[in-house]
């Protein structure tokens, strides 16, 4: 007893205790501080991670979010995560966006995919043509396997074309053309949705502007041949609908492709190997062209795996989805 009191008496023995235990002491707090500011910066820098179980409730309000002047807010009801399109309530029905009526019908229709994945850059050309290739020959193989089939299971299921439908107010040719604004389009008539129709004048704006200063996208400006908006394609049988049949899509072609490759199905006509045609031989709008379309919520078809170089479509959902982590 006598000699750890001796210790603490004993100024030299202090010191040696006293200075690493400050030391230490110091380093905690500083630590602390640390912690307390990066955990502020912390929210924007890591995300949130969405699990699989949160999904329904993430997708329906990334909609919401993407379409504020026609979604309503999501509330959970009958089970379900739901909004309002005009008067109308869409549950999210495992992932088929069904009106009311066909909530607990989920399993005639099949799921509708969001890309999440839209990506930032252009990705290099090596890797998607492997990738393409890898996909191409399993999509191949699962047709021979679908074709020994010779009962299936049970029909196939349905596209859901309602949460479409009901967003751009439209169910027909007819009621499809009522919505359509017709603009001018960097020289050329275009049909669009006059949901739209704004952004689409913004869009000429800006581009005409930086034809001023860009020689690239004067000389694409000027030897564009074809601007093509609305265009009603519907496959009944299929359920395939094209986004040009709501005039939401545009295709912007030049008037001459001088043998470039545009879009894969018209290539795959005579190249079984369309999906290995580098970027060098595709038609690309010039960079500030695609980088102005996306800005305003407008993917570009020539980031996709089945490349549509002409094509841009809105889908602002899709750019609020790339920047959401999921588990
Ligand atoms: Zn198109």
């Amino acid at each position: 007893m006598m000699r750890i009191y001796k210790i603490f008496t004993d100024r030299k023995r202090r010191l040696f205790f006293l200075v690493p235990a400050l030391a230490i002491f110091t380093w905690l707090v500083v630590q602390k501080i640390l912690t307390i500011v990066y955990a502020q910066d912390m929210p924007e820098e890591s995300g949130v991670i969405i699990s699989e179980m949160d999904w329904p409730e993430t997708i329906m309000k990334v909609l919401s979010a993407a379409y504020p002047d026609r979604i309503g807010p999501v509330e959970f009801r009958n089970d379900d995560w739901a909004f309002t399109i005009g008067e109308k309530w869409f549950y999210y029905a495992d992932g088929r966006f069904l009106p009311e009526e066909l909530k607990d019908a989920a399993e005639d229709y099949r799921a509708m995919g969001f890309n999440f994945n839209y990506p930032q850059e252009l990705p290099a050309w090596e890797s998607t043509a492997e990738q393409r290739a890898a996909r191409t020959l399993s999509a191949e193989e699962g047709r021979r396997i679908r074709q020994t089939q010779t009962q299936p299971a049970r029909p196939a299921a349905r596209r859901p074309l309602f949460f479409f439908e009901a967003l751009w107010n439209i169910s027909s040719r007819d009621q499809a053309w009522e919505q359509q604004s017709q603009i001018d389009f960097l020289g050329h008539s275009l049909s669009i949705h006059s949901g739209i129709s704004q952004t689409m004048i913004l869009i000429d704006e800006i581009i005409t502007n930086e034809s001023k200063t860009s020689p690239a996208v004067r000389q694409w400006i000027d030897n564009l041949g074809t601007v093509a908006g609305w265009n009603w394609r519907s496959v009944a049988s299929s359920g395939n609908r094209s986004m040009h049949s709501y005039g939401i899509a545009i295709d912007l072609l030049p008037k001459n492709l001088g043998g470039l490759a545009t879009y894969w199905l018209w290539t795959a006509r005579d190249n079984p190997q369309w999906w290995n045609i580098p970027y060098s031989g595709r038609y690309h709008p010039p960079d500030e062209v695609i980088r102005t379309f996306e800005s305003f919520g407008f993917i570009w078809g020539g980031k996709w795996g089945n490349y549509d170089t002409m094509h841009f479509e809105y889908r602002p959902e899709i750019f609020i989805l790339r920047n959401i982590p999921r588990t």
